[in-house]
C-alpha cells in the first residue's frame, strides 16, 4: 500500500514551522517558501564531490542498493510517462498528454538516485508569460488555444529525467583523403572557338589511422514522453551550475521516473559522440576532402550519473490531438508544437483574393 512505502520524492514531511502549510520550493533561490504565511527556508544541501557510477560494473550488476532509492510513481496508461505521485493532489489528466489519467494509485519502484539536479529558475508567473508572448507571436493559432493560454494553472513544472556519460574513446578508421589540384582543360566556347580554361580536381589516396577523444557529461534525454525534436532544442542547459540532489527542490513540482535505461542511454550517446568522433578522423586525414570508409571505436572508463533538469510543461487538446509547449526551467528557451486555424487561414486567403482582384480591377479601369 502506499503510505507503508517510504518514498523519497514525496515531500509531505516538508511542512511550515510557522503555520503548518505545505511548503514549495521557490524558483530562483534556495529556498522553500510557504504559499500561506510567506516563511521561507533556506535549503541545506550538504556538498559533496558529484560522484560518477562505473558503468560496466552497474550493467554487470556489481553495484550495490546504495545508488537506488523507493519512489512512487503513477503511470499514463495514454503516453506511457511515469511520474511521481502526490497524494494529496490527485492529478485528473496527465500533465504530458493531457489524457485522463486512469491509475488513482501510485506504485512503489526502485530507480538509480539522482546525483545532482539544477533546480528552477524561471517561476511560473514568468512561464505563463513566455507561454502567452509565444501564442500572440504564432499566426493561424485558434481562438481556443490563445483563451488556453490565458487560463489558470495549465502549466506544469516538471524534472526530465537524463543521463550524463564521461568517456575516452580510441577509434581505428579507414578512409580516404581528397588533395585539389588545378589543371588546363580544352573546351570549344560560344563563337565555336577552341579556348582554355582552369579547373580545379581532386586526387584522391587512402588513409588509416587512430585518433582519440574526451567526452565529460554527454547529455541524454532518459524520457520518451516528449517529442525528441523538441527536447533537444531546449538545450543548452547550464550543467556546470548542477547542485547536489535533494529531494526537498521537488517540493510543489513532480519528477518523471526515468523511461530509458542506462544502457539503451548510452547506445544514444554513442550517436551523440559521433559527430565529434567524425570530426576528429576528419582533421586527422587532412586534405581538403574526406571519405570515412568504416571504423571502430572503442569506449574506456565509461561512467555515468542520473540528473534532473526543470522544465515548465503545458500539454493542449485540440481537434482531438495533442500539442505541447514547454520552457527551459533555467534559461526560459520555448519550444511548442502548435496548431493551425483552418477557418482562420480560409479567412485570410479569401481575403488576399479579394484584394488582388481588387486591385487587378482598379488597375484596369485606371491603369
Ligand atoms: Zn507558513
Ligand atoms: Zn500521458
Amino acid at each position: 500500500m502506499v503510505d507503508k512505502v517510504k518514498s523519497e520524492y514525496n515531500q509531505n514531511e516538508i511542512i511550515c514551522n510557522q503555520c503548518g502549510a505545505k511548503l514549495t520550493f521557490e524558483p530562483g533561490t534556495n529556498s522553500l517558501k510557504c504559499q500561506y504565511c510567506g516563511a521561507e527556508n533556506e535549503i541545506i544541501t550538504e556538498i559533496s564531490e558529484i560522484q560518477e557510477i562505473d558503468y560496466l560494473s552497474f550493467i554487470n550488476n556489481k553495484v550495490n542498493d546504495s545508488n537506488q532509492i523507493e519512489i512512487i510513481t503513477v503511470k499514463c496508461e495514454a503516453c506511457g510517462a511515469e511520474t511521481t505521485f502526490d497524494e494529496n493532489v490527485i492529478a485528473q489528466t496527465c500533465d504530458f498528454c493531457a489524457s485522463p489519467l486512469l491509475a488513482k494509485e501510485g506504485q512503489s519502484k526502485k530507480i538509480i538516485e539522482p546525483e545532482s539536479i539544477l533546480t528552477f529558475k524561471i517561476t511560473e508567473k514568468e512561464g505563463k508569460d513566455l507561454f502567452k508572448t509565444w501564442i500572440k507571436k504564432i499566426w493561424f493559432a485558434p481562438n481556443d488555444l490563445k483563451k488556453y493560454a490565458y487560463q489558470k494553472g495549465k502549466l506544469n513544472g516538471i524534472y526530465l529525467p537524463y543521463w550524463t556519460y564521461d568517456t575516452s574513446t580510441t577509434t581505428q578508421y579507414k578512409g580516404q583523403r581528397g588533395d585539389d589540384y588545378q589543371t588546363t582543360e580544352s573546351y570549344t566556347n560560344s563563337k565555336g572557338e577552341s579556348d582554355t580554361r582552369t579547373v580545379t580536381e581532386t586526387r584522391w589516396s587512402s588513409a588509416s589511422g587512430t585518433v582519440h577523444n574526451n567526452f565529460d557529461d554527454v547529455l541524454v534525454v532518459a524520457s520518451k514522453s516528449l517529442p525528441e525534436k523538441y527536447i533537444y532544442k531546449l538545450e543548452p542547459w547550464d550543467l556546470e551550475n548542477l547542485t547536489n540532489y535533494n529531494k526537498k527542490y521537488l517540493a510543489g513540482f513532480k519528477a518523471e521516473s526515468y523511461g530509458i535505461g542506462v544502457e539503451e542511454g548510452f547506445g544514444i550517446a554513442k550517436d551523440i559522440m559521433q559527430y565529434e568522433i567524425d570530426s576528429t578522423i576528419r582533421s586527422d586525414i587532412g586534405g581538403d576532402h574526406q571519405r570515412i570508409n568504416s571504423k571502430n571505436t572503442d569506449y574506456q572508463d565509461i561512467t555515468f550519473k542520473h540528473i534532473l533538469l526543470p522544465i515548465w510543461l503545458s500539454a493542449y487538446r485540440y481537434n482531438k490531438k495533442v500539442y505541447r509547449f514547454m520552457i527551459n526551467g533555467r534559461t526560459g528557451e520555448v519550444k511548442g508544437e502548435r496548431p493551425y486555424s483552418w477557418i482562420k487561414i480560409t479567412l485570410a486567403v479569401i481575403l488576399a483574393i479579394a484584394i488582388i482582384s481588387l486591385i487587378v480591377y482598379l488597375a484596369d479601369t485606371y491603369g
